[in-house]
């Protein structure tokens, strides 16, 4: 039977996305970001879009090869009215554009999944897509399911690992049998879909948000840097010390309080995957881990973090952070903004992330958190709940579609 995918990206998650989906169904891509759709299309195609295809190459790690050429490579939104499923492979900051564009074109049944969805994905579609939210299956993933990368930018591309299983929560709840089957049959047997009972799950578990921006103020904050260049570039993972262990202790529990709070205005709900930053260790990082009995030493001795550094910029006399690097400029606002901003609807108390927000905000030159309140000017450009004029507990739970208190 036929199904029409649209992928949504030009990076490498969305030229491996759409040259695996291209090599069994009608594939389109859509990218929105300046001329990348024209430049990929005209790559893709050695500058011969009607007369000689050229196609996309994939190798997979399982070393096999798959050639295919998708059915078209656009910046037009009203391909999303051809599409039984999109796929959003593209950095969080950008999902908002694409849903805004999306829904005038947008049809009942279609299945939405974005790839990582960061956190309060489902918020934030439900806000772009109004009325016709209801009629649609959003699905927010943990993560990306593979390790991969493009090699000729367009035209090939390599996955360097398949996850083993990977969750995903689908809203409405109802359609997460139709969802959940249709993706695991685009991905094929791994990484295996294991359903995550919501988003809001989803959303909190996000371990980006507590691992980033903690790691980041843990070695650059006023505290500990005095802002002169570094002779080598420190381990990011590997050298998380005393101080760093407390600041990602402290954001986890801040989350896990959020957890609790939820789970006492609304009896059984279920927040399982929701986990502290220790435990997220524990279920990922199984066998590779020379010693887990903490949080610091699960970093430190992880097989998969040895080697790799903090983002450093070349200077005069060494290296200097890379400030503005995703794991501010992504994981803070679509990552930590979202529950800070949840936090304050439920009055839960956030020093630590509030410490951190600070820091990764004057670092960006950016305004999220003002006098205590989620309200600063740059708000629109974050996942906060109040970005997108929910004010109280009742309307996020409205929006989230969760059963509610009273
Ligand atoms: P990428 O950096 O390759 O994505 C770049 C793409 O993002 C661009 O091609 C463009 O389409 C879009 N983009 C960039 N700047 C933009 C802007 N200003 N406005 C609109 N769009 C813009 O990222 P990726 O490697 O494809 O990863 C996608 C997501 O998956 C990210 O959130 C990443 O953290 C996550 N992830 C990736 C991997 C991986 O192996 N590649 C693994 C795990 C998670």
């Amino acid at each position: 039977k036929g199904l029409t995918v649209l992928v949504c990206g030009g990076g490498n998650a969305a030229q491996v996305a759409t040259s695996m989906f291209a090599s069994r169904y009608e594939t389109y891509a859509i990218s929105l970001y300046a001329d990348e759709a024209a430049k990929w299309k005209k790559h893709m195609m050695g500058g011969r879009w009607h007369d000689k295809v050229e196609g996309m190459k994939l190798t997979l790690d399982t070393g096999k090869k798959l050639i295919s050429t998708p059915t078209d490579i656009s910046n037009d939104p009203s391909l999303s009215g051809k599409a039984d499923v999109i796929i959003l492979a593209v950095p969080s900051f950008a999902h908002g554009q694409y849903f805004e564009a999306f829904y005038p074109y947008i049809k009942p049944g279609t299945i939405v999944a974005c790839m990582p969805a960061r956190s309060g994905g489902d918020i934030l579609f439900a806000s772009k897509m109004k009325e016709k939210a209801d009629s649609m299956a959003f699905v927010g993933f943990e993560t990306l399911p593979w390790a991969c990368r493009f090699t000729e930018w367009g035209k090939r591309a390599t996955i360097l690992g398949t996850k083993g299983q990977i969750l995903a929560a689908v809203t409405p709840e109802s359609e997460s049998t139709r969802a959940i089957a249709t993706l695991q049959g685009l991905l094929g047997v791994y990484p295996a879909i294991e359903k995550s009972p919501n988003n809001l799950g989803i959303s909190l578990r996000n371990p980006g948000q507590v691992i980033h921006p903690g790691v980041m103020y843990g070695r650059w904050c006023a505290e500990k840097w005095d802002g002169k260049p570094l002779a080598e570039k420190p381990l990011f993972y590997q050298g998380v010390d005393d101080f760093t262990e407390k600041v990602l202790l402290g954001i986890s529990d801040e989350v896990q309080d959020v957890c609790r709070k939820v789970e006492a205005l609304i009896p059984g709900f279920n927040l399982k995957d929701a986990c502290t930053l220790h435990r997220w260790y524990l279920d990922s990082y199984k066998g590779q881990m020379a010693d887990d009995s903490t949080l610091k030493l699960s970093m430190n001795t992880n097989s998969a973090y040895i080697g790799l550094t903090h983002p450093m910029n070349p200077v005069d006399g060494g290296f200097m952070p890379d400030l503005k690097y995703r794991y501010l400029a992504e994981d803070v606002p679509t990552g930590l903004c979202f529950t800070r901003g949840l936090a304050e609807l439920l009055e839960v108390p956030t020093p630590t992330i509030d410490k951190v927000i600070t820091f990764a905000q004057e670092s960006l030159g950016k305004s999220f958190l003002v006098d205590g309140k989620m309200a600063g000017p740059n708000l629109g450009e974050t996942r906060a709940p109040q970005a997108v004029g929910i004010n109280s507990k009742e309307d996020f739970f409205k929006m989230a579609k969760i059963a509610c208190i009273g």
